[in-house]
């Protein structure tokens, strides 16, 4: 066994690393790229692989882009980090905060977020102060509080938080020894699809890389400000890490989609549970809600006819489902509840 190195000691040449930089980490990045053969029958295409960004330290992505946002806070001093957050940044900023020993404020929608992510809010100890709005207002509380104080911001609008975000897109091509043809991802503020397709770019340019994806971005449908081509005042989706109506990455999000040739589209909350049911029962990937949007977007485009066979396809599952599993258990089929005796289950079971 070998000491955990994390990103910021992996990636130091790809990362924006000098003298001062505190190096670092919980154990972010190196997550599993696992390939789902049942998946990939079913949906007739090529080769199929999510990517687990829920195996990261706090259970999502963020984590790789916080560790790089939170040591180049601590290089320029600051004592204190602020975030607007539907969850898993406040999850991952309060983290951070904590092994650093940093202040955290989080500014939270009051009522929106998954019991999970609020838990690891308050048990890493950051302040946290709900307001009674949306993401969209919280975050711009955020921005002006960041402008007057002395405060770092961490949220995506932070460059440096896509700067370590990434690193996943080069995880992702040196377990496939290049880029895949399609990489699908769920779109919230869009930061996350701005920072893969930095990273595919950069190993292009790297050499390690022959190709480039077309990054195929999805919103939900009632939070989907890019697909219909005007901000939301009012998201609603079960999905609560992308109920966002107008995010901070849009133009980025815009040029990722051009640049590649890909698509940003919507998928219904129904598409995303049955994708996410999907995931889990032909692939034992229990992702939340949101991090469902990627296989959602690939099945939606396959029943459209899209033809997939041959090629290479990453969903990335952005979360862990343990964060939200109300919506799990909401959804679930009713099981047995029996008294405890053998000949009873037998019976249910069929087998006397
Ligand atoms: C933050 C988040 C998203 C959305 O990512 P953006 O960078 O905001 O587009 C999707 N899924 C999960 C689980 C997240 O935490």
């Amino acid at each position: 066994m070998m000491l955990t190195t994390g990103i910021l000691t992996k990636y130091k040449d790809f990362l924006p690393i000098t003298p001062h930089y505190p190096l670092f980490t919980l154990g972010e990045g190196d997550t599993p790229l696992v390939k789902c053969d049942r998946v990939a029958t079913e949906l007739g295409c090529g080769e199929l692989f999510l990517k687990l960004e829920g195996c990261n330290p706090t259970g999502s992505f963020k984590d790789r882009g916080m560790v790089v946002a939170v040591a180049k806070a601590m290089e320029a001093g600051s004592k204190a980090i602020i975030c607007a957050s539907t969850g898993n940044t406040s999850a991952s900023a309060a983290a951070y905060a904590a092994y650093c020993g940093l202040t955290a404020l989080i500014i939270v929608p009051g009522g929106q977020i998954a019991p999970g992510k609020l838990a690891q809010a308050i048990i890493y100890g950051s302040r946290i102060i709900s307001i009674d709005g949306n993401f969209d207002q919280a975050l711009n509380i955020v921005l002006a509080l960041a402008e007057k104080h002395p405060v770092t911001l961490v949220n995506s609008l932070n460059p440096y938080r896509i700067e370590g975000q990434k690193t996943a897109a080069f995880e992702i091509v040196e377990v496939l020894g290049d880029a895949p043809d399609y990489h699908f991802i769920p779109v919230g503020n869009a930061g996350n699809i701005t920072a893969y397709w930095q990273g595919y770019q950069e190993c292009r340019q790297a050499g390690k890389a022959k190709k480039k994806p077309r990054m195929m971005g999805f919103q939900a449908e009632g939070a989907a400000p890019i697909v219909r081509g005007r901000t939301i005042a009012a998201p609603e989706t079960i999905a609560s890490a992308i109920r966002i109506g107008n995010p901070a990455g849009w133009q980025k999000a815009v040029a990722a989609r051009d640049e590649s040739g890909g698509l940003i589209d919507m998928v219904t909350d129904d598409e995303i549970l049955s994708a996410q049911r999907l995931a889990a029962t032909s692939a034992g990937v229990f992702g939340e809600p949101a991090s469902a949007a990627s296989l959602a977007g690939l099945i939606k485009l396959t029943r459209q006819g899209m033809d997939f066979s041959g090629k290479t396809v990453v969903c990335v599952v952005t979360g862990t489902g343990l964060k939200d599993t109300d919506i799990a258990l909401k959804n679930a089929p009713p099981f047995l509840e029996l008294a405890a005796d053998i000949t009873t289950v037998e019976k249910a079971l069929g087998w006397s």
